[in-house]
């Protein structure tokens, strides 16, 4: 199947309306497109062809958005590397992509030092380029590596099909609206970033795009651009609320989506009271993002909704089969927005894509009217002496000790039984690590789950999406 460049149509249907806004400039439909041109032509003025792979190392910035959209007019495919990786972890990264063009934002350059600089990268060219292929819906369109926190990062190769089904999906369960203005700072190198770039262009909507994620920014935003649509994760949500005290977002503000990782329901209901519409949603790189999303008119925080309308979602047991309601097992999605494989890696496409179902190694449960409830990741789950534990319903307990301000826990191999939860908590200012945590647990939890050790940690190690990088710990709590 083949679709225009959802910058086109806008440009087409309406050439005034904000596309994007950036570093206090902002771009029209009819601004983007002409600009989007410009990077078309310089692209092919290097011989950018079809299918040819261009790397990128950088961080959110308007260059990034040009070339995201001027690669899929030439039917290229965007590589975009974390901007917080080392040279030695990039290496490997862009040996798997074999670039034919390798960009990076200025301030990043050192880091691949083969890279052209891409804010400029277009400036040499002369005009635009006005013509505008069908995107072909098929074809790769972007490579994404997954974070990398269960392993060697893998590329997800992911078409324009489905980041176009991501979006219509996603507007589906949101509902329509006029004139979307989503806040942009998710990273762009992420899935979360790249699918609000393109459901903000197919809805014709404007993206509020930022270099990162900063508090006091993203409040100003909030209360001052007319924002209407948010992403947050767990930890970026609390900072926002924090920071905001009681003062309610402006009424214009529709819905943030919060996902990402466990999300506790006492913090959605805190969003909710600030006005912030938040809605629990689960998704993964190798489904272009949102797979569940609660539904507006349900949404109560307690799970993370139901299958976005157009996906499936379902929860098998150990050979595959699909099991009843509120049984616990693998959770598999199935739609168009599920990946075409990873790169070079045909054993691991194997084993992730089967009759269409993307096995997503999470671990999880569907209630009577379908929705899911996100347990762990089938990795995180600790096997003490037989017995399942997830990290999240421990972390939940210690979360509500009044003096613990974070908490992770993790699965260290233990001779007597296996493997035993081990807590790392990040205490509040001035209060030491409790004695009583052991005590508290056993308040609500089942023995066996009470972490065998407590450890006091000065910040949880996270990842450039805020998430906790648990092999860190593990080690860490090996080595304790
Ligand atoms: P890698 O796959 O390399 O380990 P990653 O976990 O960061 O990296 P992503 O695709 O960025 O990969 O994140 C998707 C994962 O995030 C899901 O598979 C799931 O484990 C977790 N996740 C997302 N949303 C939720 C949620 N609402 N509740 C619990 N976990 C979630």
């Amino acid at each position: 199947m083949k679709g225009s460049c959802p910058i086109r149509a806008g440009a087409r249907t309406r050439p005034d309306a904000l596309a994007l806004t950036f570093a206090g400039r902002h771009w029209t439909y009819a601004e983007m497109d002409t600009e989007v041109g410009r990077w078309v032509a310089a692209l092919r003025a290097r011989g950018v062809g079809p299918g040819e792979r261009v790397g990128v190392l950088s961080t959110n910035h308007v260059a990034l958005a040009h070339l995201f959209f001027a690669l899929g007019r030439v039917g290229a495919v965007l590589a975009p590397f974390n901007a917080r990786l080392t040279p030695a972890e990039l290496r490997p990264l862009v040996e798997d992509v074999a670039p034919r063009l390798l960009l990076a934002l200025e301030p990043l350059r050192a880091r691949l030092p083969d890279a052209e600089p891409l804010e400029s990268f277009a400036d040499a060219v002369g005009g635009p380029s006005p013509e505008c292929v069908d995107l072909d819906d098929t074809s790769p369109r972007v490579i994404l590596f997954t974070s990398g926190t269960t392993g060697r990062p893998k590329g997800a190769v992911i078409t324009e099909g489905n980041f176009r089904a991501s979006a219509r999906c996603s507007a589906a369960n949101l509902g329509a609206h006029p004139a979307p203005r989503w806040l942009g700072t998710l990273p762009l190198f992420h899935v979360g970033g790249l699918a609000m770039l393109t459901r903000t262009a197919y809805d014709g909507g404007c993206l509020v795009l930022r270099e990162r994620f900063a508090v006091d920014d993203t409040n100003r935003a909030l209360d001052e651009e007319g924002v209407t649509h948010a992403s947050f994760v767990a930890t970026t949500l609390e900072q926002v609320l924090e920071a905001r005290g009681d003062r309610p977002v402006p009424a214009s503000f529709r819905h943030s989506l919060i996902g990402g990782g466990p999300v506790p329901a006492p913090l959605l209901a805190r969003a909710r009271a600030a006005g912030l519409g938040p809605l629990q949603t689960y998704g993964l790189t190798e489904a272009c993002s949102q797979v569940a999303t609660e539904r507006p008119d349900e949404a109560d925080g307690l799970t993370a909704g139901r299958a976005l309308p157009g996906l499936e979602v379902r929860v098998v047991g150990p050979s595959g089969e699909p099991l009843e309601v509120g049984a616990e097992g693998d959770i598999e999605v199935r739609g168009p927005t599920v990946m075409v494989g990873y790169l070079n890696r045909p054993e691991a496409t194997h084993e992730a894509l089967r009759d269409g179902w993307l096995r997503t190694k999470d671990v999880g449960r569907l209630d009577a009217r379908g929705r899911l409830t996100v347990l762990s990741r089938r990795t995180d789950l600790i096997l003490r002496g037989g017995e399942n534990i997830y990290p999240a319903e421990v972390e939940k307990v210690l979360a509500d000790h009044p003096s613990v301000r974070e908490v992770a826990v993790v699965g260290v191999p233990d001779t007597r039984w296996g493997e035993v939860p081990v807590a790392f908590v990040v205490v509040r200012a001035g209060a030491g690590l409790p004695e009583e945590l052991g005590s508290w647990c056993r308040g609500s939890l089942a023995g066996f789950k009470v972490p065998a050790r407590f450890l006091a940690i000065d910040a949880l190690p996270r990842n450039a999406l805020g998430k906790v990088e648990r092999t860190v710990l593990r080690e860490r709590a090996r080595g304790a």
